[in-house]
Order: structure tokens, then C-alpha cells, then sequence
């Protein structure tokens, strides 16, 4: 079945916000298959975030996800990756509808709570860059 990486960025964290976001996904229906808590390094920051390396603002993305811990997800069920999108909302909070994850709880886009893939192709890079070791059946 189709999975998607998810994670809780570090003010999602700092927020308090694990409970809540892995609350919501359980309740669709999705089945957790992957979770830890990871201390980013500049390099792995890099790596997930390469294909924005052009973009003014790619430094400051990098140095907010290495800013403190993540909660590293993989997350598995019937469209994960496109409904996933769907339950976090629009990249800027300003544009997320309420009801999704950045629309309820963020209001910059450069800190914006969580991170979801946005194709099958991110995902499946996604979760071998971050779970090297693989994940759960
Ligand atoms: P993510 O990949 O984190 O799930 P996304 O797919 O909604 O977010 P992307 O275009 O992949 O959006 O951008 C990655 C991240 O870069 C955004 O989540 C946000 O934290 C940051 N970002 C995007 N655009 C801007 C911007 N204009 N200014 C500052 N930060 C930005
Ligand atoms: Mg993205």
C-alpha cells in the first residue's frame, strides 16, 4: 500500500504538537509504520530540501529544520501522499484553510509545522534518506 514521509518540523515540536498531528492521521485511518525523533544535521537537512538548493530562501529553510528536534514519520494507506497534502494545507499558512494542520496552527511560512512528500517519487527518496534501515510491514 502507498506511504508517504511525514514530518513534525521543529516548532511543531517545540509546540506541542506531536499528539495532536499524529492524532489527526490515525483518525483518517492511516496506519503508522515508521516514527522517530531525530536531532537534523546541516548535511541530511540539505539533502531532504535539495531540489529547492536555488531558492533565496533555502539557508534559512536548512538552519529552521536543524533548529531542534523533528519527529521523522512514515505513514501508510489507500492515497496517503495526495490526502497527507491535503490534511496539512497550503505551503504558506496564510493560504491553508482552517481545519487542515498549518491552516489550525501556523501562521508563517517559514514555520509552518510539518512537512508531507508531494509525490510518489518524493516519497519513496524521502523515506530511504530518512529511514535508511527501513520501516515496519
Ligand atoms: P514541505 O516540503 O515542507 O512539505 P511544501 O511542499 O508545502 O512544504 P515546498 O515548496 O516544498 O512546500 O517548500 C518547502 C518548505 O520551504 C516549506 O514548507 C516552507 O517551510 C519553506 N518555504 C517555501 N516557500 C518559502 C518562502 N517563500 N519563504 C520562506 N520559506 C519558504
Ligand atoms: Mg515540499
Amino acid at each position: 500500500s502507498e506511504r508517504s514521509y511525514i514530518m513534525i518540523k521543529p516548532d511543531g515540536v517545540q509546540r506541542n504538537l506531536v499528539g495532536e498531528i499524529i492524532s489527526r492521521f490515525e483518525r483518517k485511518g492511516f496506519k503508522l509504520v515508521g516514527l522517530k525523533m531525530v536531532t537534523v544535521d546541516k548535511g541530511l537537512a540539505e539533502r531532504h530540501y535539495a531540489d529547492l538548493s536555488s531558492k533565496p530562501f533555502y539557508g534559512s529553510l536548512v538552519e529552521y529544520i536543524c533548529s531542534g528536534p523533528v519527529v521523522a514519520m512514515v505513514w501508510e494507506g489507500k492515497g496517503v501522499i495526495a490526502t497527507g497534502r491535503k490534511m496539512i494545507g497550503a505551503t504558506n499558512p496564510a493560504n491553508s484553510e482552517p481545519g487542515t494542520i498549518r491552516g489550525d496552527f501556523a501562521i508563517e511560512v517559514g514555520r509552518n509545522i510539518i512537512h508531507g512528500s508531494d509525490s510518489p517519487e518524493s516519497a519513496t527518496k524521502e523515506i530511504s534518506l530518512w529511514f535508511p534501515d527501513g520501516v515496519n510491514e
